[in-house]
């Protein structure tokens, strides 16, 4: 590349329990150039999870001022809590010319979407819906009641994978991983100019 472009969007999204966590840790142990854009939540924090790191924890209070003064990407409930991408550190991101990488429910995706329709929109799909129920179970971190609220708002998300540019099956991860990898090179390749 000869010139200075921005980085590119990256938008990895699909039902929770599915694995995108683990599909995107991995992937940013092969490509570093890579920077994830850490969510901010009013969920509790889980055991083993970082400030900072899984994601920015805050009261319902803090997060609505956020909405309010325009400083989320997008933002979704979900499942009775809230989730949202802070504004500021993925455009920064962008401008310096790194590409950034968003995991994130499907509504919050289609926020992305209206806004930066020149993003590269992932959906990462259960191999099947029982697949996707075991693993949220063996996760072990959600009740009987979530685990079936998690299944239902899968179910919807589900529905709405015609709307990515990339459908990906993650049915082993490190296929699942090679393939996202390949997005990003192929991503790359279409917008290369000189
Ligand atoms: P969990 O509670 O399991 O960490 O996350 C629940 C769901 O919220 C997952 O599908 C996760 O990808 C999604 N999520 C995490 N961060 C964000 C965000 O910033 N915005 C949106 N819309 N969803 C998010």
């Amino acid at each position: 590349m000869l010139f200075k472009q921005k980085g590119i969007l990256f938008v990895l999204s699909g039902p929770s329990g599915v694995g995108k966590g683990t599909v995107r840790k991995a992937l940013f142990k092969k490509d570093t150039s890579l920077k994830y854009s850490t969510s901010m939540t009013t969920r509790p924090m889980r055991p083993g999870e970082k400030e900072g790191v899984d994601y920015f924890y805050r009261s319902k209070e803090a997060f609505e001022e956020m909405i309010k003064n325009n400083q989320l990407l997008e933002h979704a409930e979900y499942v009775g809590n809230y989730y949202g991408t802070p504004r500021e550190y993925v455009e920064k991101q962008l401008d310096e010319g790194n590409d950034v990488f968003l995991e994130i429910e499907v509504q919050g995706a289609l926020q992305v979407k209206e806004n930066f329709p020149e993003g590269v929109f992932i959906f990462l799909s259960p191999p099947s819906l029982e697949e996707l129920k075991n693993r949220i179970i063996s996760r072990g971190t959600e009740t009987e009641t979530l685990v079936m609220n998690r299944l239902n708002a899968a179910k919807e998300e589900i529905d709405m994978m015609d709307a990515y540019d990339y459908v990906v099956v993650n049915d082993q991860v490190d296929h699942a991983v090679e393939n996202v990898q390949a997005i990003v090179k192929s991503e790359h390749c279409k917008r290369e100019r000189v």
